[in-house]
């Protein structure tokens, strides 16, 4: 059968625009299984980074956007949250990390990448004072907030993020829960139903822990650098001198 070659012509550019409106956003690629990417050693780096601001370079902190421009920055407690009613950090307040830290985490977003996905950062550093206030606000609460006057937060020490995934474009992309959300499909090992955030947790999953992350078990969103231990101090507000 012979179709009119207008009829061809017209048709061209409407199949083409069911395609491209169909295809999915993020680009197919398998994720392994946990039982294969818990055995990825995790990266070594021989030289770190300084930052270019001598402030942060005393200190031994480095902005996120240094080390990786691709990565988004958003942090929450720039603006009232579920736990702080009022904000915690200044509008301009820094994505700081150890050098180390930081460059894991670069590893991780050239992971998610392959996906079509970016990381996107909720929290990085935060000051003992931050981390005080932030106790404090949750009624001293030590099932949802580190208890700073028992142990330093390691979020004090700039080796643990918070951190979701989103699309290249910056968009959201169905991910478990938002931030802070204490529930129990917060927990890491929580089985969702969606097929979608199932999908998109373990590509987390698998970046982060492929790149030298731990998890924590109650929190989706939390990453310490597994060389935590390396970097034992908190880092005072006024050490930044912000
Ligand atoms: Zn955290």
């Amino acid at each position: 059968m012979k179709f009119p070659k207008h009829l061809i012509t017209l048709s061209l550019p409407l199949i083409c625009l069911a395609v491209c409106y169909c295809a999915p956003t993020q680009i197919e690629t398998a994720v392994p299984s946990v039982s294969e990417f818990v055995k990825i050693k995790p990266p070594h780096f021989s030289k770190l980074p300084t930052s270019s601001n001598p402030k942060y370079a005393i200190a031994n902190l480095i902005e996120i956007s240094e080390v990786d421009p691709s990565i988004i920055i958003h942090l929450q407690y720039t603006r009232p949250s579920r736990v702080a009613k009022s904000p915690l950090y200044s509008k301009n307040f820094p994505a700081l990390l150890r050098p180390e830290t930081a460059l894991r985490l670069k590893h991780a977003n050239n992971i998610v990448k392959k996906y079509g996905l970016r990381i996107k950062i909720w929290d990085a550093y935060r000051p003992p004072s931050a981390q005080m206030k932030l106790f404090n606000a949750s009624g001293r609460d030590e099932r949802f907030v580190a208890n700073p006057e028992r142990a330093a937060s390691q979020h004090s020490c700039g080796t643990a993020v918070d951190i979701t995934l989103v699309k290249a474009n910056g968009n959201a992309i169905p991910m478990p829960t938002g931030f802070d959300v204490f529930t129990p499909q917060a927990s890491s090992f929580y089985n969702h139903s969606d097929p979608v955030v199932a999908k998109n947790l373990k590509i987390l999953q698998y970046a982060m822990h492929s790149s030298g992350f731990h998890h924590l078990p109650r929190e989706w969103w939390h990453y310490i650098d597994i060389n935590y231990k390396n970097y034992p101090d908190t880092v005072p507000l006024s050490a930044i001198n912000l």
